[in-house]
């Protein structure tokens, strides 16, 4: 019979019995039993994401050349924190479930430069790998105005060099866009779930789209190994990049500086839940580092999967990470939520995550559609369905009996009036027109 890392799956269910509805692809919420314990040797350094944020401003001057709709926030790349009230009445209203506390959306959907959570940690690692090489070969120093990386010299010694990268299609677009900015040559393998105007937007701009007929891994198995041979290429690997995780990780005193901002206090009496779309993990998993060094305890971090692609929920569940696959327990790894559609997660993120993660949960597709659609009638914000897998999260945690645990667990349940939850919207503002109207007619 057919084994996963020695046992049968029979024997996989009776360790956690939550695996028969994750099997079955029934939607499910997942706490995590190892939350909160402590690391034994943690894999990143906070001074690691300090000095990935003062890397980003130093780049701000030729962010603000590359990219003018960015000067009015500096060149610094950052998405509004805004309240959705009207969502969150609709959402108690749909599920019967109060929500207690105040409800926002993280609109990286609508970042500037490429519209997803990917301009966080793709363009921070094409932009360190542009230093380096200026640096090493062009005479750049920390203290110049990094404008200076806009001009044709600069333009001709980044073509000498080469970007490539395996995708779904946000991290290929926030890649080939910089990257094409910036002069490197860049190619993006996508994956066949890829949407064709993602491929087009990136051809129009010199960017070589390379296409699979097959999943994901497939993809970036492809472009490690065609990077592999060339000795001026530079290879982004969603699936291991440290310097993705801490593009991401940047995120988070972002965060904290706009929740202050709109004077809302976190503190172990105002305990905050952010819900998180999580395709192979490097976006979510960098964000939930970033979160756990500025709030520690107080914060409280949930990943959101397709029940089609649950990679990062079985590989915390069974404790082999990377070693799994959701087609290893039958899962089919099909859904119209492109950004998430990951047979395997990041062993990097996975591992990372084993003791920071309160939880997952799974969502259909069906109600990733019925929620676009209400977000975009109550809120006016329109999303790309894999945006949409965090707005499930709060009714989970409040209704779940798994959710109601751990709050009971955390000793949470009386202090939900004075909490926040942060529904961390992924992406959507680039999608077209007829692209929306159709992710709209689908509910
Ligand atoms: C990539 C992506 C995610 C998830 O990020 P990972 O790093 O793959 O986990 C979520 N939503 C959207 C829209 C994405 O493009």
């Amino acid at each position: 019979m057919h084994k996963i890392a020695g046992l049968s799956i029979n024997a996989w269910k009776a360790k956690d019995p939550i695996l028969n509805n994750v099997m079955k692809m029934n939607e499910v919420f997942w706490t995590n039993p190892h939350y909160g314990n402590k690391q034994e040797n943690p894999i990143v350094q906070a001074e690691q994401v300090k000095s990935a944020e003062e890397r980003l401003n130093r780049f701000a001057k030729y962010i603000i050349k590359a990219f003018p709709e960015t000067e009015p926030m500096e060149g610094i790349i950052e998405s509004p924190l805004v309240e959705i009230p009207f969502m969150q009445k609709n959402l108690e209203k749909s599920y019967g479930t109060k929500i207690a506390g105040k409800l926002l959306l993280k609109c990286d959907s609508h970042l500037p430069i490429s519209g997803s959570i990917k301009a966080r940690g793709g363009i921070y690692e094409v932009l360190k790998r542009a230093e380096e090489i200026a640096m090493k070969h062009g005479g750049l120093k920390r203290t110049d105005n990094y404008g200076i990386l806009a001009s044709d010299d600069y333009k001709e010694l980044f073509s000498k060099y080469s970007i490539a990268v395996g995708s779904t299609g946000n991290l290929g677009m926030s890649i080939g866009i910089i990257s094409a900015k910036l002069g490197f040559k860049v190619t993006v393998h996508m994956s066949a779930d890829a949407k064709q105007w993602k491929k087009d937007k990136l051809t129009s701009l010199g960017v070589i789209v390379k296409e699979y007929d097959d999943d994901y891994s497939k993809a970036v198995e492809e472009g490690r190994k065609e990077a592999s041979l060339d000795p001026d290429c530079h290879f982004i690997d969603d699936e291991n990049s440290m310097d993705l995780l801490l593009g991401y990780a940047t995120a988070a005193t972002r965060l904290k500086k706009q929740l202050k901002d709109m004077s809302i206090t976190v503190d172990e009496d105002h305990p905050l839940f952010v819900y998180l779309p999580c395709g192979v993990g490097g976006g979510p998993g960098g964000i939930t580092y970033g979160l756990k060094l500025a709030f520690e305890d107080d914060v409280h971090c949930f990943f959101a999967e397709p029940t089609h692609s649950p990679c990062m929920t079985l590989g915390l569940m069974t404790g082999l990470h990377d070693k799994v696959s959701v087609q290893d327990f039958g899962i089919d790894n099909k859904t119209e939520a492109d950004g998430l559609a990951v047979g395997r997660p990041s062993a990097l993120v996975s591992s990372m995550m084993t003791t920071m993660l309160s939880g997952s949960y799974t969502i259909e597709d069906r109600r990733l559609f019925e929620l676009l659609k209400e977000m975009a009638e109550t809120e006016g914000h329109y999303l790309e369905p894999s945006a949409l897998a965090g707005a499930f999260g709060p009714i989970q945690l409040l209704s779940a009996p798994e959710g109601r645990e751990y709050l009971m667990d955390q000793k949470l349940l009386d202090k939900m009036n004075q909490s926040t939850h942060v529904i961390w919207a992924t992406g959507g503002s680039m999608v077209p027109k007829d692209m929306m109207e159709l992710y709209l007619s689908k509910s």
